[in-house]
């Protein structure tokens, strides 16, 4: 079994160390595994002056060779796909299973975007006679990029993808507590021949990063996966200098069981979705709303799955859902749990730290919540389930919606008619019928309200990391 690997920056295409380091830690045990170097103010300067230096030459190579550094580096990532999923579980502690599926959809958005940076088309718009308009898109410069923890490699993966394929320089501050899968991915590109300053790592202190990178006038985009919270002063950030913003920001994903659905099925995979990744995904189906004459039905069987769920160390056999990533994720859901039991919402099963070393949570259900509780405003981002009963789907819709984000839904139904209602009218970046797949790379994915805004995959993706040039050529002077 690989070992945890020694942690760098990475600035203008060499490794670094600093004097200030810090521990990473296991969540599942608590202990060290490695040292991780937090970036100084010179740090950052020089990881600025070698993007200006990498966008000139990335910026004027020919897509088909940024395309071949990008499928190179993923045929190298998943050639390591143990190595690298070793080193999730260790840091990030979703069983091993789930992090070799991550490799696997990190390499995807590597591949997708290659073939992207090929098709980034322009435009020749009709005009009178001796006149062309011309639209060109063209790679927007330095981004200043953050991703957080919960996908230590998938998520890195998508904002690294966008701006390599469209010729950009990339600065990328990955997650403290999870920095294993970005230092793969630089270490793939790297040696996929990317060339030097293209794309940095850095890790630090997260406000101070933010807010040195974002005040930067080369600094020409700035995108972020985080809460809303964080994104919202990011985006305050930007705005002062005129900087565009690629914002994938919370969720509190409503799934809407209708009463001719299959409850079995609903149920069962319900409750495994939601547990998936101990529930730190930012889709995670969370409020189910199920129409009131199968709710006990469905609420027992998911019930009975979620309680059943194998909780453990990511890297044993059979787990089906590791720790919490960080200390602050139990602390945060035993609260919601606390708020909701006081608000008059049964507890069905968990709601309980479990153990006392590792950030372990119980499999956790809670039913008939008023909407008075927190955790139906607040994401818990854990597995936790919220199941009420809806009276009909215009009900369940109007719940959904009553929320102030609006990234993944999720409808249960054999109807036409229900799905295209709910597809009309649920106010989400991404909907998705009889299916909690909510993203995948070919397909564009991001919020509404305050859920974000932009969206990364899919052909629309990669247009946020370029600028759009319209060309007036007259073949007179006029
Ligand atoms: P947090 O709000 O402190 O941090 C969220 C992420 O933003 C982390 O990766 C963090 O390193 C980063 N961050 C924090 N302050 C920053 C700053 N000033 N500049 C740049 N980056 C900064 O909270 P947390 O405890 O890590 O997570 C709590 C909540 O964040 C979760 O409940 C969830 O709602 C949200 N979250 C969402 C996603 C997602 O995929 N959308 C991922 C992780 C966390």
């Amino acid at each position: 079994m690989s070992t945890y690997p020694d942690l760098h920056l990475f600035i203008n295409g060499e490794w670094r160390k600093t004097v200030d380091d810090r521990p990473v830690l296991n969540p599942a045990t608590e202990k060290e595994i490695g040292r991780l170097p937090h970036a100084e103010k010179s740090d950052l300067d020089d990881a600025l002056e070698s993007a200006e230096k990498g966008f000139r030459v990335w910026s004027k190579t020919a897509p088909v060779e940024r395309a071949n550094v990008l499928l190179k580096a993923a045929a190298l990532m998943r050639e390591r796909q143990e190595e690298i999923a070793t080193a999730i579980t260790a840091e990030h502690g979703k069983p091993l299973g789930q992090a070799r599926l991550e490799v696997i959809r990190g390499c995807e958005f590597l591949e997708w975007d290659a073939g992207e940076a090929t098709r980034t088309y322009g435009r020749v718009i009709p005009s009178a006679p001796g006149v062309r308009y011309v639209v060109h898109h063209q790679p927007i410069g330095t981004v200043a990029a953050f991703s957080p923890w919960n996908f230590p490699m998938s998520q890195p993966c998508r904002k690294v993808a966008g701006a390599i394929a469209s010729g950009c320089s990339i600065i990328l501050k990955a997650a403290e507590e999870t920095p294993a899968g970005a230092l793969h991915i630089a270490r793939a590109l790297h040696d996929a021949g990317l060339p030097p300053g293209v794309l940095s790592l850095v890790f630090g202190s997260p406000a101070e990063i933010s807010d040195h990178l974002i005040r930067q006038d080369q600094v020409r985009l700035v995108a972020f996966t985080g809460s809303t919270e964080v994104g919202r002063h990011l985006t305050t950030l930007a705005s002062e200098h005129m900087t565009p913003v690629l914002m994938e920001l919370g969720g509190h994903a409503p799934v809407i069981v209708c009463e001719d659905t299959d409850i079995d099925a609903a149920a069962n995979t319900g409750a495994i979705r939601k547990m998936r990744n101990a529930g730190q995904v930012c889709t995670s189906p969370t409020r189910f709303f199920v129409h009131e004459s199968i709710f006990e039905e469905y609420a027992e069987k998911f019930v009975r799955r979620a309680s059943a769920t194998i909780v453990g160390n990511g890297l044993d056999p059979g787990v089906e859902m590791g720790p919490l990533a960080n200390e602050r994720r139990p602390e945060a859901l035993a609260a919601l749990v606390e708020d909701a039991r006081k608000c008059g919402a049964e507890v069905r099963t968990g709601g309980n730290r479990i153990g006392s070393r590792g950030y372990f949570f119980e499999p956790t259900v809670l039913v008939n919540v008023p909407d008075s509780a927190r955790v139906m405003q607040e994401e818990p981002f854990g597995p936790l389930a919220i199941i009420n009963p809806i009276a009909s789907l215009d009900d369940g819709i109007a719940r959904a919606n009553a929320v102030p984000f609006g990234l993944a839904a999720y409808g249960f139904t054999n109807r036409a008619d229900y799905a295209d209602r709910m597809a009309e009218r649920i106010e989400a970046g991404n909907v998705s019928i009889n299916t909690l797949e909510a993203s995948l790379p070919e397909t564009p994915f991001g919020g509404v309200k305050s859920s974000g805004y932009g969206r990364e995959g899919g052909s629309e993706g990669i247009l946020n990391y370029m600028t759009v040039k319209n060309i007036s050529h007259s073949l007179s002077i006029t």
